[in-house]
């Protein structure tokens, strides 16, 4: 389980330089609450700019700010869901600064007392086939921490415009330890967690709307050593192939100082996506001293163990939990179960249609290869099924009695998917159920057994394989609504009797 994985370049990187990688990564995640953390207005997202405001947003003299409970329970749902201790006791800060995106000159956080502590995120890397489940290892967290998020800047030649739609909204800070040790091991953090968040409803983390943004704490050391190197804090990273350009640029920017004989400095580094590079904004030295204070218009929030227990209960079950349970329990093959288990509606319409036909494989494969294909035509998403798990179960069902065949059962999802209608009629609107009659079986394979004189002489002669072109002919004549089980019994029977 502890082993580390590392993808072959940087493997490489390593042995050519002698150094290897350190990350830690502030992980911000929009919570997706009704309304803002400390006041009323709601929570949106590319609406009317300035229209989701309200006094304590705005800063007014004299409002007071008043905790969401909604976002205190999400934060609390993250925590648990990523295996941190939740605080009995948390309580806020002022974080001071002047800057244009918050109009209160500073913002509430949790410098102090985090609502959760410690934790770790379970993530996987590619091993060495793609169809096998690849390496797992816990990364560890320091804590999660509740804020505010600011407003948005847009800045233009010569000036600039502020939303405060953002402002207020309730924004989680996931704060890993220095527990990271390459590119795309920060890739499948990141991917975990937007995992965790969604199944558990705490947030959609979609980064292109800002809902999941990250600074990545990069650091290099000799291969080997103990001793943590000296930190660049790389911001305004966006996407998750953004931040493994960044991650590369930066470690080979640092084993070439090093290498030359210079100097780091810890500083905040920006990321220059148009020319993938990475821009000094300023070093420690001159960081800003943001003189954090307890927030005193706040009380610290206590929260009983019975409450959080019963949050805890009420959590999805974990993403690689659920794999690891599906491959055991149902015999699926690992990739299907990444599809199934990697967004939770899947896994549950699943077990679901299983509860009413009992062949876990054939829902698995109905559900991953045509499904999701017919979803993805009609423009729906993964959550809203049109179609109910009972009529997929049923079409497997029938598909297993031998009523109709596997394409008919395909064929009538993709009906149900486009047009709607129970299964019954949709078989009797397509045809696919005159094979449910036998009359018209024996009689389309007469037919083909009376056009096929050479296949029927060989087969007779007893060249098994002849069997084939009779029932090629077969399904040419049924237009490939044929069930090939019966029309293998069928043509086998009548044959004997020619
Ligand atoms: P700050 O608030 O100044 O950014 P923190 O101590 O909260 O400082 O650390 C922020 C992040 O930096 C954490 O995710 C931590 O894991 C990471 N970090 C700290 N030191 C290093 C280092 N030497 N190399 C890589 N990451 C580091
Ligand atoms: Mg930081």
């Amino acid at each position: 389980m502890e082993s580390i994985y590392r993808c072959e370049n940087e493997n490489a990187v390593e042995q050519s330089t002698g150094y290897e990688m350190v990350i830690g990564v502030e992980v911000h995640v929009q919570l997706a609450t009704e309304s803002k953390a400390f006041s009323p207005s709601r929570c949106c997202y590319g609406e009317e700019p300035n229209s989701a405001t309200d006094p304590v947003v705005m800063g007014l003299p004299g409002a007071l700010p008043v905790i969401n409970y909604g976002a205190i329970r999400q934060t609390a749902r993250a925590g648990l869901m990523l295996h941190c201790k939740i605080a009995k006791a948390c309580s806020w800060d002022r974080k001071n600064y002047f800057y244009p995106d918050s109009p209160k000159n500073y913002q509430i956080t949790q410098q102090e007392q985090p609502l959760c502590v410690g934790g770790y995120v379970e993530i996987e890397l590619p091993g060495p086939s793609r169809n096998i489940m690849g390496i797992h290892r816990n990364v560890k967290l320091n804590r999660i921490h509740l804020e505010e998020d600011v407003g948005k800047l847009t800045h233009y030649s010569n000036y600039s415009l502020i939303d405060f739609n953002r402002a207020g909204t309730p924004l989680m800070e996931i704060v890993s330890e220095p527990d990271l040790y390459s590119a795309d091991e920060v890739a499948a953090f990141l991917n975990a967690i937007r995992m965790s968040m969604e199944s558990a409803g705490i947030s959609h983390c979609n980064m292109e709307k800002g809902e999941m943004r990250c600074d990545v704490n990069v650091s290099i050391r000799p291969s080997g050593s103990k001793k943590l190197g000296m930190r660049a804090e790389l911001k305004n990273l966006n996407s998750i192939s953004g931040i493994q350009e960044a991650i590369k640029y930066e470690v080979s920017r640092q084993v070439q100082i090093l290498q030359s004989g210079g100097t780091l400095y810890q500083e905040t580094r920006r990321w220059n996506a148009q020319l993938s590079i990475s821009e000094s904004m300023r070093r420690k030295e001159n960081a800003q001293d943001y003189c954090y204070f307890p927030e005193p218009d706040l009380m610290p929030v206590y929260l009983s163990k019975d409450i959080v227990d019963q949050w805890e209960k009420e959590l999805p079950e974990r993403t690689y939990d659920c794999q690891r349970r599906f491959m055991k329990q149902y015999g699926l093959p690992y990739t299907i179960t990444s599809v199934l288990c990697f967004h939770l509606p899947l896994a549950i319409f699943f077990e679901k249609a299983v509860q009413f036909c009992g062949n876990a494989r054939a829902i698995a494969n109905l559900i991953v290869n045509d499904l999701l294909r017919e979803i993805s035509q009609i423009g729906r998403s993964t959550s809203d099924f049109p179609v109910s798990a009972e009529s997929l179960a049923h079409l497997v069902r029938l598909v297993d009695d031998g009523a109709i065949s596997k394409q008919a059962s395909q064929d009538v999802l993709a009906e149900i998917c486009k047009n709607g209608g129970d299964v019954t009629e949709v078989i009797k609107r397509l045809g696919h159920g005159q094979n449910q009659n036998s009359d018209a079986l024996e009689s389309i394979c007469r037919q083909a057994i009376g056009t096929s004189e050479k296949a029927v002489a060989e087969f007779l002669s007893g060249k098994e394989n002849a069997i084939n072109a009779i029932k090629g002919k077969v399904m040419k004549i049924s237009q490939g609504k044929a069930d090939p089980k019966r029309i293998d019994c069928m043509l086998r029977s009548l044959l004997q009797q020619s």
